[in-house]
């Protein structure tokens, strides 16, 4: 309290004498500022989902943590631990639940097991896209509903990043009507997996490393990736000439979670700025997943066809996602009452957004 006051007085003293502008004064404010941060030096341990510097999500990881030691004057270390480093890919959640890390950058639908409800925050199926969600997040109540729901898991929860819109898979036959599905295995996480399930497909669980092969060999029908910068370092496009447009993750969030204990521990200069360079990362990863996809689309094999599912898919998807919700909601308290903030958004969002983005979008065309 006493260093606070000390700064406060100190700093608006500078700043009066430098607006007196009798003489340019010895500005000491930037001095006092950055020694506070260097009072005590933090070092976090993060752990993430992904191999090391794993393109534009990892590499967003590592520049969020570069950037925090950079706003603090070097006293807030965040040291990333890729996969199965500290913990296994998937065992980030319980492990900063536990207090064994201080914070992990994951996706959020992968713990749909510990609650239904989380997958809501991490995006739905035919509903909101990337900026959408980060407005519900922020203005619309997600946030508030996220943060009670992670306490009870003893851990804080923020934004880490988007991935902009998904594509919706690859496949090795083309899909002319719903009764093309019926049999198919396929790679889907998720709520998507649930209504592909629905639609007839059994959606399969693979390790990352697994997907290509099980797709050449056809143990596997079809897979979905993320979009083509990322899809295209995977080789798809040799074993699955039919590259589908996007209805099951059009906006997903990513998550960079801290144990709740570590994140109040923090000054609140860390957490200022862990929240800015998380902002950062956010908007930074969109803008660069839109840039990458439209490199690598543009570069695309000419064998790949690009394809868009049948209206009677799309529409069999549509009524499957709410048995889905409507299921889920009656299971689970928590579900109904996200999905119930998720739909007021979406219900204050949609007239403005037909008229404006989606309009415009159909002007420009
Ligand atoms: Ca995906």
């Amino acid at each position: 309290m006493k260093r606070r006051a000390f700064l406060t007085t100190s700093t608006l003293s500078a700043a009066a004498l430098a607006l007196g502008g009798c003489h340019k004064p010895q500005d000491h404010s930037k001095d006092e500022v950055s020694s506070a941060h260097r009072g005590k030096k933090v070092t976090l341990k993060l752990a993430t989902s992904w191999p090391a510097h794993f393109p534009i999500m990892g590499t967003g990881v590592d520049a969020f943590a570069a950037r925090c030691l950079e706003l603090s004057g070097g006293s807030l270390e965040i040291k990333v631990y890729a996969k199965d480093i500290l913990v296994p890919a998937l065992q980030v959640f319980d492990a900063a639940s536990a207090g064994q890390i201080d914070a992990f950058h994951s996706g959020v639908y992968y713990w749909k097991g510990k609650n239904s409800a989380f997958s809501i925050f991490g995006g739905m199926p035919l509903g909101l896209v990337s900026e959408e969600m980060i407005t519900w997040m922020k203005f619309g109540g997600g946030y508030a509903l996220w943060r009670e729901l992670y306490a009870k898991h003893n851990l804080y929860p923020l934004i880490g990043g988007t991935t902009g819109p998904q594509m919706g898979g690859w496949f090795k036959k083309e899909i002319h009507t719903l009764a093309d599905l019926q049999g198919l295995k396929m790679r889907i996480p998720g709520l998507g997996g649930e209504i592909m399930k629905k639609l007839g497909v059994s959606p399969v669980l693979l390790p990352a490393g697994e997907i290509f092969t099980s797709l050449e060999r056809g143990t596997i029908d079809a897979t979905e990736w993320v979009g083509p910068a990322l899809d295209s370092m995977m080789g798809f496009a040799k074993a699955a000439p039919y590259y589908y447009t996007g209805w099951h993750e059009p906006g997903s969030i990513l998550e960079l979670t801290f144990n709740k204990t570590s994140w109040e521990k923090l000054s609140s200069e860390h957490q200022a700025i862990i929240t800015v360079a998380c902002e950062e990362m956010t908007s930074v990863m969109l803008q660069k997943f839109r840039y990458e996809n439209a490199k690598a689309f543009a570069v695309l094999p000419k064998t790949v066809e690009i394809k868009t599912f049948p209206k009677d898919v799309i529409d069999a998807a549509k009524t499957a996602l709410s048995e889905v919700l409507k299921f889920e909601s009656t299971k689970n308290e928590d579900f109904k009452r996200v999905l119930a903030s998720y739909e007021a958004f979406s219900a204050l969002n949609k007239p403005w957004d037909d008229i404006s983005t989606k309009s415009f979008l159909q002007i420009r065309a």
